[in-house]
């Protein structure tokens, strides 16, 4: 069954949450403060958070932010509730799958959440591959990387990007390719994400972050990944 954390403080959005999830058939757990949200995340085995920004305690982007630091994968769907905080949402720093501006309806986040799911489980069947990257090692299957031995924390949506690079090797993808195949809509999100994006990917990836050897970008293109 699929498990779905829920980090919320409002007792309405609880409710709310918790019935429309359980009634699409996944297995919610909801907590109402920051730190038991980062307490669960680190403990527990989730398939997928949705996360509130302001919680009492530790904010979203704190839970969101640590859980990423003690390398915790889970895809994260963040409730913002200002338009301002989309762009930190979509950072890479936090590295966030998708977010919903409040107020929003439960129909929409459902969709989000199904289509997160979705692409995490699409990621994971399509190459169920080892790639090798220089000195890195990318398991697809496990959602592992390593680095000269040393594991490197990566977000489901990394994941996705060298995932979707690497079924196109040694040619030219283009950034609407990526948004189209990796993020699946458009709306309100920039080819400047995904930039952002592999500028992370190469800093984890890359022995001279400035001068990549594998992922290249084509200019006025896209990228190729070169293995
Ligand atoms: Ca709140």
């Amino acid at each position: 069954m699929t498990k779905i954390l829920v980090v919320e403080d409002e007792p309405t959005m609880q409710v709310g949450l918790k019935d429309n999830l359980e009634f699409e058939g996944y297995d919610v757990n909801v907590v109402n403060n920051g730190k038991s949200g980062l307490d669960e995340l680190t403990n527990n085995t989730y398939d997928l958070v949705v996360l509130d920004v302001m919680l009492p305690q530790m904010s979203g982007f704190d839970v969101l932010r640590k859980a990423r630091e003690k390398g915790v994968g889970t895809p994260v769907i963040m409730l913002t509730a200002k338009g301002e905080e989309i762009d930190k949402v979509l950072g890479l720093e936090l590295g966030a799958d998708d977010y919903v501006t409040k107020p929003f309806s439960l129909r929409e986040l459902i969709a989000r959440v199904k289509a997160v799911l979705r692409r995490q489980q699409s990621g994971g069947q399509a190459s169920s591959v080892r790639m090798k990257l220089g000195d890195a090692e990318i398991d697809f299957s496990a959602y592992t990387a390593t680095r000269g031995g040393k594991e490197v924390a990566m977000t489901p949506k990394e994941f996705d990007i060298l995932n979707f690079l690497w079924q196109h090797r040694n040619t030219v993808v283009s950034r609407d390719q990526l948004l189209t195949n990796v993020w699946g809509y458009d709306e309100s999100i920039s080819t400047r994400t995904v930039d952002n994006f592999v500028l992370k990917l190469r800093q984890k990836l890359e022995t001279d972050p400035a001068h990549p050897r594998h992922i290249i970008t084509i200019h006025g293109t896209g990228y190729k990944l070169i293995v």
